[in-house]
């Protein structure tokens, strides 16, 4: 468990459905969003815009400042 703890896997984005090396082959990652702060620009405070950090609950790897709009 949590082979790859806080090892930064992706910015901005994520492509959903990679395998996760701490579970069983064909799992994929498992995230939990650990914080969130709102947008660095207007434009994306103004749409309601907040950069997510998520966390792999199984591996521990990180995607960080991953565009989120709460409606
Ligand atoms: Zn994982």
């Amino acid at each position: 468990m949590n082979s790859q703890l806080n090892k930064v896997i992706a910015t901005g984005g994520w492509k959903s459905g990679q395998p996760c090396p701490d579970r069983e082959p064909g799992k994929v990652h498992s995230f939990r969003d650990i914080q969130s702060k709102p947008s660095p620009t207007a434009q994306g405070r103004k749409a309601g815009e907040r950069l997510i950090t998520s966390q792999c609950k199984f591996c521990g790897c990180l995607i960080v400042d991953c565009p989120t709009i709460n409606l």
